[in-house]
């Protein structure tokens, strides 16, 4: 799998992740919500309230115990359809005068208003008023009792008909044994009590204790003996050693009741000693703890039985209940005070001001917590991922970018710089100077043509001709970068330079050190190789567009090989004037195309032992004046008309012949001249075999006059031409013989009869010394069984000394220049 492909898959599935965690992060919360608001305790509502009863309570609203009771009681009742009203005895308060005042109260109360089906009794005075008044005031009326101190009036009561109810046994004596395991060095245990009912029971369980634990000292501190002010005096004032057991304490000397409240507030003020209470109330305000009876549990217990009693159940059958569960509660501050041991306390205790742990304060929200922040990590990491698949993608497309404007430089590049060289190619320089040079810039355009090159080529190959060029171009460039120059291939082994701010002149340094690269040795190996090279330079002029002056720089390099290459011509004013002869040459000739604008002149041949005439060449002449074949030929030439000039000469001396015989002449061979830009002309010899079988001349009638060049190029095409001349009965006659790379080997294989020694090497040879030269060559034509015709004779002592030599025939003006055909057929030598 590719990279790219390996995020998205791992970006979806993170993406995908984070919905559902968000999701459920998000139904936690809410849950949280829905579940975080308190909703009020369900106390469902009873199908109907069906029954009525009175719950006696010994003291007031206000008492410790109250709320506990009536939060147990109303668990009970309330569902099971029971309502109750409360009496308060203010028994604590008021005392027996109190009671009185209630026993009036309530008589009234039970008379004049409801019915009651049921008794409730809260603590010992409410009972003791119930069994004082059972008879009289609640006849046959179910009684349940609960908070009961005194354990023989709780059990004697059970026993009493229509009665039962609960011990609310004390566990002073398992809070004193908490409170010496926990301070096993205090030795000192001092009771507070008062001399209400259950204070006296709690006094009278510490006392019995002490015949047990015999080591420590017992102290008895009773509220009632002693004013407000003295007991704070008095709890100030504990030994060290002391611990101190809060129990039931809320009176003082002068009567005085005490809330649970007050009382704890001052015992807790006072005592500088650990406070152990054996009852409910006041934990957490500085009590250390203690084991006491649940009230609330007892109470409910209490209106269970009620209600059961209400359904039916017999009053009698019910069990008297002595023992009711414990809990223990400490303070977890004092603990920590006192440094103490919490593996002492039970399993169970109920820890007030403990400080709520993190867990347990947020611990519900973790869920909910973790769920979000996964689900925010999948986002990240989702979200980082398409970053980073961003970023990929962006670099990918960066590189591709890149990767396509390379390429398109490298086409750019190909398409301007030549291949091979790595130089401007011919297109790309032509434009540059189109658009960079105007009429009125100085430069320098020049053409470099290797000399000989296609040689070069064929002697060591494309390869190693390219190494040449390689190397030359490696040398010209050093010029090229001092200068400013600009270098370009311009085709196959010629090059093109422009030189900016400079008019070049034949010896200027520019071309001097052209010169100089271009001939010195090039180093092949262990050899080295000199080659040459021609130039054609065109200057600007301020008249001459950009492009021309590359046209006339190539005009000028061709007049440099024309001129003997390995040199430099310089386009000029004699170069223009010819450049405009041509053109008005061209027009001439093309003239003359349309309208048979040509004729022949025919050169007698000699036969230089007879002096009789023994053939002619044909020359053709324009019939316009003052334009000769010396003019006009290279033009066709170059232009590419040639191969009409041909035809029409071949048609004109075919004709003439037939005129001739039809005329009763005698007739001699006439040669034609043919050039080496005929060979593209493949349907010559087809026509020249038809125009004979026309004029019906026999083949050996019609010579053609082939230049040394065309036979040394051995081209496939000139060799078929060649045999099919042969063919025809045509002789072929080797024209300039001595101009050409003279090699006189290939003479013995080409299909040449006869050899045209050129004028040249007459005028330079024919002379004293130097004479037995063209001797020599006469007799190896002759050795080769070739026959020999020397041109351009023109003294009478040439003749005698060639004719002395061997020589076959005699072309030249010492007998006759080219001359009309009427007058040829009829020449005779003097
Ligand atoms: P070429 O083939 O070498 O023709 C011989 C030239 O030498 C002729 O010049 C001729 O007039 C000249 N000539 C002959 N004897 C003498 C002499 O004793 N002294 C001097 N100085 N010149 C002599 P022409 O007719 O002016 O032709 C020049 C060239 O034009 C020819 O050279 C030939 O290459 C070309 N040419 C002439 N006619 C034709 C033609 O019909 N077809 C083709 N393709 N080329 C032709
Ligand atoms: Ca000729
Ligand atoms: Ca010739």
């Amino acid at each position: 799998m590719k990279k790219r492909e390996t995020y998205t898959l791992l970006r979806n599935i993170t993406l995908i992740l984070s919905v559902p965690s968000l999701i459920f992060a998000a139904v936690l919360f809410l849950r949280f919500i829905v579940l975080g608001i308190e909703k009020p305790k369900a106390v469902q509502a009873p199908v109907e309230v069906s029954h009525r009863v009175l719950f006696i309570s010994s003291y007031n609203p206000l008492y410790f115990t109250y709320e506990s009771q009536v939060r147990g009681l109303e668990k009970s009742l309330y569902p099971r359809g029971i309502e109750y009203d409360v009496v308060y005895m203010y028994a604590d308060e008021r005392g027996q005068a109190g009671i009185d005042m209630f026993y009036n109260f309530l008589k009234a109360k039970l008379k004049d208003q409801k019915k009651y089906e049921a008794i409730l009794l809260g603590d010992d005075d409410a009972l003791k008023f119930a069994i004082d008044h059972q008879n009289e005031m609640f006849p046959k009326m179910p009684m349940v009792y609960f908070g009961i101190n005194d354990y023989e009036l709780a059990r004697k009561a059970s026993e009493r008909p229509n009665m039962i109810g609960f011990y609310e046994n004390d566990y002073l004596e398992e809070t004193i044994n908490l409170a010496m395991q926990l301070f096993p060095k205090r030795k000192t245990l001092v009771a507070l009590h008062d001399q209400s009912s259950a204070g006296l029971s709690d006094i009278e369980i510490f006392w019995s204790l002490r015949e047990k634990y015999k080591e420590y000292a017992f102290v008895d501190l009773d509220a009632t003996l002693f004013s407000q002010n003295d007991l704070i005096l008095l709890l100030e004032s504990l030994p060290n050693d002391s611990i101190l057991f809060y129990m039931t304490c809320y009176s003082d000397k002068s009567r005085n009741v005490y809330s649970m409240l007050s009382r704890t507030s001052t015992v807790v003020r006072s005592a500088s000693v650990p406070i152990f209470r054996n009852y409910v109330g006041g934990e957490g305000m500085g009590i250390l703890g203690g084991v006491h009876i649940d009230v609330e549990e007892q109470c409910e217990k209490a209106g269970e039985i009620l209600a059961e009693i209400l359904n039916g159940s017999k009053i009698e059958s019910i069990p008297f209940v002595e023992q009711i569960p414990s809990r223990t509660t400490f303070d977890y501050n004092l603990m920590k005070h006192y440094n103490l041991d919490f593996s002492i306390l039970p399993s169970d205790t109920v820890l007030y001001n403990r400080p709520v742990t993190f867990w347990e304060q947020y611990g519900k929200f973790l869920p909910a917590v973790g769920m979000l922040i996964l689900a925010m990590l999948l986002f990240l990491i989702s979200s980082n991922i398409s970053r980073k698949i961003a970023t990929e993608l962006a670099r990918s497309l960066q590189e591709s970018r890149n990767r396509l404007i390379q390429r398109e430089e490298e086409l750019q590049h190909q398409a301007k710089y030549d291949e091979v060289l790595d130089i401007y190619n011919r297109r790309t320089i032509t434009e540059w100077l189109h658009n960079t040079m105007g009429k009125g810039d100085v430069y320098s355009v020049i053409i470099i043509d290797i000399d000989n090159f296609k040689m070069l080529n064929e002697n060591y190959g494309h390869s190693l001709a390219d190494s040449i060029l390689q190397y030359l171009v490696a040398m010209i460039r050093g010029l090229a970068e001092d200068g400013g120059w600009k270098l370009a291939r311009f085709g196959g082994d010629e090059f093109l330079i422009v030189i900016p701010n400079e008019r070049i002149s034949m010896d200027c340094e520019s071309i001097k050190a052209l010169f100089d690269v271009l001939r010195s040795p090039i180093p092949l190996g262990d050899e080295t190789l000199a080659i040459t090279a021609s130039m054609g330079a065109s200057c600007s002029d301020e008249i001459t567009a950009p492009d021309q002056h590359i046209i006339n720089a190539e005009g000028a390099m061709y007049e440099a090989k024309v001129r003997g290459k390995n040199g430099l011509v310089i386009y000029d004013d004699d170069m223009k004037k010819k450049a405009q002869e041509e053109i008005v040459i061209k027009e001439k000739l093309q003239h003359a195309f349309d309208n048979d604008g040509f004729f022949m002149l025919y050169q007698p041949q000699i036969d230089s032992q007879t002096k009789k005439v023994s053939g002619y060449e044909a020359l053709v002449r324009m019939k316009e004046p003052g334009i000769y074949p010396g003019q006009f030929i290279p033009v066709a030439e170059r232009s590419g008309w040639i191969w009409r000039i041909g035809r029409i000469t071949t048609e004109l001396v075919i004709k003439q012949l037939a005129a001739w015989r039809d005329g009763g002449k005698e007739l001699h061979p006439v040669s034609v001249n043919y050039s080496s830009n005929q060979l593209n002309d493949h349907g010559y010899v087809g026509f020249v075999e038809d125009l004979l079988k026309k004029y019906d001349i026999p083949p050996y009638l019609l010579e053609i006059e082939i230049t040394e060049g065309l036979f040394l190029e051995k081209s496939a095409l000139a060799d078929e031409i060649f045999r099919r001349f042969k063919d025809l009965g045509i002789r072929l006659l080797m024209d300039d013989f001595g101009t050409g790379y003279s090699s006189l080997g290939y003479l013995t294989y080409i299909p040449v009869d006869v050899i045209k020694l050129d004028k040249s090497l007459v005028d330079t040879y024919l002379v004293d010394g130097k004479d037995s030269f063209i001797k020599n060559i006469i007799h190896l034509m002759h050795d080769l069984d070739k026959e020999m015709i020397i041109e351009g004779v023109e003294e009478e002592w040439q003749f005698n000394r060639l004719r002395e030599f061997g020589a076959d025939t005699i072309q030249g003006y010492f007998f006759s220049k080219p001359i009309p055909a009427d007058e040829a057929i009829v020449f005779q030598t003097k």
